[in-house]
Parts: C-alpha cells; sequence; structure tokens
C-alpha cells in the first residue's frame, strides 16, 4: 500500500495563482499587542493542504519567551479593558461579527484549505461560529451582578460579576473557526483579554479573524494569536498553564492533553474550561422514524469527515429495524457522499487532517477485520484521491474485545451494534468514561423521557443527529470535561463573582 508522509511531500503552492480577493485574509505572521509579528527566533513552521500535503503558508513558530510577552502585553491591556462599559464590549463585538459575516467566503476558502472539510461544511462552521460572536455581543449587556436580601438590618449585600482577566484559548484542528469564536466572544464580553493558540494544524483562520478583529477596532493586547508547532505546543501550554498573570484556561481537544492541562493548572489554582473527547452513543429504537434517524446519523457521524467530539461513535439499533436501518444507511453513504477536494464544486467530503488520524483510523478498522468484523463498504485508504483519505466504511459484528468498540474514532467509520432491551442499551451507552453528547430516536413518548434522563452525557440529540447552536450550552461530564460554552452560561467561566457587604447603614 502507498502512504504519503505529509512532512515528505512539500509542494509550495503558488499564491498568484489564487484569486486576490479569495485569500485576502491569509496571513504570515502572528499577531500580538495589535502588531503583526514574527517568533522571537525568527522560526516558522508550513501549513499543509491535507488534500495533497502542499504548504499553504509558513507561520511563525513562537515559543515560551514570544508567550511570556504577550501574557505580559494581555494582562497590561486587561488593566484598561476592564474597565470598558458593556456596551463598549457589544458594539467591538457587533463590528466584528459584522465584517466576519462580510468575509465569510474569505473564511470558508481558508477554513477548507487548511482543514480539508468540503466549501460547504467550511461555509457552515463559519456561520456557526460567527453567531458565537453575535450572540455575546448581546448577552455582553446582561452580566448582571444581584442585589441579595440582607439578614441583619442596616446592610446592604451586592453580588459583582467582574472579568477574571487574562484568558488562554488552546483551540483544534477540527472546528479552527468556531472554536475561537466560541471562547473569545465569551471572554471578550466579560472583559477579559485573550491569548489564542490555535492548533498547529488549523492556525490560518485563527489569523484570519485576527485580522478581522483589529480592523474592527479591537485596542492593542485583547486579542492575540500565537502560532506554535507541535515541537512547541507542550512547552507553550505549560507556560500558559503555570504563569500567575494567566487567570483562566479554556482548552478544547483530546482529553490525555485535557489532563496535562488540568493538573499543570493546580499550581495557579486557575480558572478552567475543558471540552474534551466523547464516545456518542447513537441508539434507534423500533419505534423511531427510520428515514430522520438515518439522515440524523449521515450528518452526526460524517460532518468533517468524522473528526468531530460530538461525533456518533457507537450506534445501536433495535432488533427489529437493524436490517431496515442497515440497508438505508448504506444507500444514503453510496448516493451523498462525494470524498475529494473540498474546494471543488460537488464535493462533500474531504481527507482526514494528518497522517497520524489516518494509521489510526487504518488500525482500528484492521484490528476489527482481523478479530471478524463484517465490512459493509470502505474498510480501506484511498491513496488514489490523495495521501490522506480514508474510505467511508460501515462495519457490523464488532465486539467488545475489538479496540473500534471503546475507542473515539475519529473518521468515516460508523459501528452498528444490536440489542434487543432498553435497560440493556442504556448501561451500554453509559458503560464509558466520556459524556459528551448522546443521540437517540423514538417516538414513544415515555420513553423519550426515560432515556434522555438516563444517559451519562451533558448533550442529547432526541430524534435530531446535530444540536449544537449559540443558544445552547455546549459541554460534557464525566471525562468528557468541565464547564458549558455557548448560552448565557459560557460568560460563567470568565467572571469572578465578588461579593460586597455594606455595613452600619444610618436609616
Ligand atoms: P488532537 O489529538 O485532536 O490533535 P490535541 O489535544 O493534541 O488534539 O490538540 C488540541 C490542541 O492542544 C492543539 O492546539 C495542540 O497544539 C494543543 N496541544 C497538544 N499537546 C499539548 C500540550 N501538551 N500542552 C498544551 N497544548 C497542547
Amino acid at each position: 500500500m502507498k502512504m504519503f508522509s505529509c512532512f515528505q511531500n512539500f509542494r509550495f503552492t503558488s499564491l498568484h495563482s489564487i484569486p486576490a480577493r479569495t485569500f485576502s485574509l491569509l496571513k504570515e505572521l502572528a499577531y500580538v499587542n495589535g502588531k503583526w509579528v514574527n517568533a522571537n527566533s525568527r522560526s516558522t513552521f508550513p501549513v499543509l493542504n491535507p488534500v495533497n500535503c502542499d504548504v499553504i503558508n509558513n507561520v511563525p513558530d513562537m515559543d515560551v519567551s514570544d508567550f511570556h510577552v504577550a501574557i505580559n502585553t494581555a494582562a497590561n491591556a486587561f488593566e484598561t479593558f476592564k474597565k470598558t462599559t458593556a456596551k463598549e464590549r457589544s458594539d467591538l463585538l457587533r463590528s466584528w461579527y459584522n465584517l466576519m459575516v462580510t468575509h465569510s467566503e474569505d473564511l470558508a476558502n481558508i477554513l477548507t484549505r487548511e482543514n480539508g472539510k468540503s466549501l460547504a461544511e467550511s461555509r457552515a462552521e463559519i456561520k456557526y461560529g460567527n453567531s458565537f460572536v453575535e450572540w455575546f455581543s448581546e448577552e455582553a449587556r446582561r452580566i448582571d451582578g444581584e442585589i441579595l436580601q440582607a439578614p441583619i438590618r442596616n446592610r446592604e449585600l451586592l453580588l459583582l460579576r467582574q472579568p477574571v482577566g487574562v484568558a488562554a484559548l488552546i483551540t483544534p484542528w477540527n472546528f479552527p473557526h468556531a472554536m475561537i469564536t466560541r471562547k473569545a466572544a465569551a471572554a471578550i464580553a466579560a472583559g477579559c483579554t485573550c491569548i489564542i493558540k490555535p492548533s498547529e494544524d488549523t492556525p490560518l483562520s485563527a489569523l484570519a479573524i485576527a485580522d478581522l478583529a483589529e480592523k474592527a477596532g479591537f485596542p492593542p493586547g485583547i486579542f492575540n494569536v500565537l502560532t506554535t508547532s507541535i515541537r512547541n505546543s507542550a512547552a507553550v501550554g505549560k507556560e500558559l498553564c503555570e504563569h500567575p498573570k494567566v487567570r483562566v484556561l479554556s482548552f478544547t481537544g483530546s482529553t490525555a492533553v485535557g489532563k496535562i492541562l488540568y493538573r499543570q493548572c493546580a499550581s495557579t489554582m486557575k480558572r478552567l474550561s475543558l471540552e474534551l473527547g466523547g464516545n456518542a452513543p447513537y441508539i434507534v429504537f423500533n419505534s423511531a422514524n427510520l428515514d430522520i434517524a438515518v439522515s440524523g446519523a449521515m450528518a452526526s457521524k460524517f460532518r468533517n469527515t468524522g473528526q468531530t467530539c460530538v461525533s456518533s461513535n457507537r450506534f445501536f439499533v433495535e432488533g427489529r429495524v437493524f436490517d431496515e436501518f442497515i440497508e438505508k444507511f448504506l444507500k444514503k453513504m453510496n448516493n451523498e457522499i462525494k470524498l475529494g477536494d473540498g474546494s471543488k464544486d460537488g464535493i462533500t467530503h474531504g481527507p482526514l487532517i494528518k497522517e497520524s488520524q489516518l494509521k489510526m483510523v487504518d488500525s482500528l478498522v484492521k484490528d476489527a477485520i482481523s478479530k471478524g468484523a463484517t465490512i459493509h463498504c470502505g474498510g480501506k485508504i484511498l491513496s488514489e484521491l490523495g495521501p490522506l483519505f480514508y474510505a467511508p466504511t460501515l462495519i457490523t459484528g464488532v465486539t467488545k474485545d475489538m479496540q473500534i468498540y471503546n475507542t473515539e474514532i475519529f473518521g468515516p467509520v460508523a459501528v452498528i451494534n444490536k440489542f434487543h432491551e432498553e435497560e440493556e442499551v442504556i448501561r451500554e451507552a453509559n458503560n464509558t468514561p466520556f459524556g459528551l453528547a448522546g443521540y437517540f430516536f423514538s417516538q414513544d413518548i415515555s420513553q423519550v423521557f426515560r432515556v434522555a434522563r438516563s444517559l451519562e452525557v451533558g448533550m442529547v440529540g432526541v430524534n435530531e443527529g446535530l444540536i449544537s447552536c449559540a443558544e445552547a450550552a455546549f459541554g460534557g461530564v464525566k471525562e468528557s470535561g468541565l464547564g458549558r460554552e455557548g448560552s448565557k452560561r459560557g460568560i460563567d467561566d470568565y467572571v469572578d463573582i465578588k461579593y460586597l457587604c455594606i455595613g452600619n447603614i444610618q436609616h
């Protein structure tokens, strides 16, 4: 089998061949204190297009010394920014949002190029990501305190909600736009200043939105984007966790890295928000509308080529509808998925992000095949399409001794299990250390409430496969993380509550 390594196959794309407007936001410098800067060391690293491993651009490889400067910058900027009014911050976010809407197509083009998802998916992510900026521009106006009933005469008791300080935001490659806006807009609404460390695989979307933040009139130092290669990620992550001037750390990524950050943050008792891995069950009961269940399964499983933490990871289909579900699902997979270069018309799904992901998905499937699972379609790398493509795959006959049963697959592989009892399937759905999202399909109203309450997850889709929006609280339980993003709760991670007791009031 022919395997490509992205890092052995650099090819520079001529940017002159790309229409100017499309990539007007493409940057090659980091953004610190309102300036576009190189790394202290002048080192750079390449950002690759996963479709063909061409180099899109080189960006600064910032190290701990650069982060040290940025932390001090953000801490200084906070001294002024914390005094702004909610209305001023709301207006700032609104201007940023308006620019992001105007430049949606530019942002989507950059996103497709560095992440590989199709343009349709990128447009949807930009719309979704922008919606958090709009939402928090509105929520900024409502970060109210409280006046309490004092138990003692001649006292007034108040609760103030004040910004915590510098916020460090570490984000992943699977939603390079939305994972930043969801955190940064909440932080800025609260009055915090931000240091953003995007994924080494997708820093260009982060720099593009920094450009728009600058154009929106963000004061220097409140929105900083520092790009780092994987070589520096652990060290700068440690610096962000252990620096006393960083007061809150928000991370979206793997549970393994989340646990490292959790430990490191103990030294400075930081506020923490962790959005980590999932292992979502997708349950189809006998009473379900099967067409709705199959459409939901397509969206939930294959969005971003399966590289989504809320992706359905384990399908459980009740005995009576099992065969029909498989037949309909297979038909839809064959008819609706067009793999290829996401920037081309008609392509619905792109490659995986990098070789390590491809190898992981391939080895999970190979392990399942070697232990007797049945492959209904796919089950192989498609090197004829490019170095990182994996065929959409449907597997049944999976047993608990197969690695794929208990692992977050993060690829276009649907594993479908049969079940016979509601109790049995709930037990199995909850039999994981993770608890991010869960989905089930049923028309039985009593079953809907029973099962929704029983699933050990932070988010439940009932007869829906795509559930996230700015209005709702996104987050998990168990080892899927801490805190909630979006919704009116999304501000909580960025504010401290201060109690004021005013005594001896003369009446
Ligand atoms: P994935 O495996 O999906 O790439 P990661 O958790 O490794 O997810 O990456 C998510 C983000 O965490 C990225 O920005 C990455 O650079 C960063 N990261 C990876 N390792 C560390 C670490 N040890 N400390 C801090 N950040 C890290």
